[in-house]
């Protein structure tokens, strides 16, 4: 998946995201991008956040929703993306180590971060005034 996070000038918040789905996908099957609330999420009161990863466990815990609603509560986007990966691995103990899901948040105040349960999630990050970043993401394991 590819998802887009983004604070405007006038501090609205936008989010987009796009996938090819999972390798093998049943015919038919519905990933996570296209659902909102699972694969991204944007309250404009208070940010946007996208996922990655395998899309069915994304969509079991609304993960992008959860992401925001966390932030609504006060978590930094890095914590809430990791609280949310966190719980996921809850649920899939025996799968933990090789199940990937990764959140990308940003927060009204342009604060951002990731997090993903597997290593090898990075993101890039365009400030207007500063010089484009790329970023490895934290994980659990
Ligand atoms: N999240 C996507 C899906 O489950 C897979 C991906 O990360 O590209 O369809």
């Amino acid at each position: 998946t590819i998802g887009m996070l983004a604070l405007d000038a006038a501090g609205n918040i936008s989010g987009a995201c796009t996938t090819s789905g999972m390798a093998f996908k049943m015919h038919g099957r519905v990933g996570d991008s296209p659902i909102i609330g699972a694969g991204l999420f944007v309250d404009n009161e208070v940010g946007g956040a996208t996922s990655t990863g395998v899309g069915e466990e994304v969509i079991r815990n609304v993960g992008s929703f959860l992401v925001v609603e966390l932030m609504r509560q006060g978590y930094k986007p890095e914590d809430a993306c990791k609280e949310a990966v966190s719980r996921i691995i809850k649920k899939k103990p025996e799968q933990a180590k090789t199940l990937q899901v990764g959140f990308l948040a940003i927060n009204k105040k342009g604060e951002y971060g990731a997090y993903a349960i597997q290593k090898g999630f990075s993101f890039a990050v365009c400030n207007a005034g500063k010089q484009d970043l790329l970023i490895q993401g934290k994980s659990i394991y």
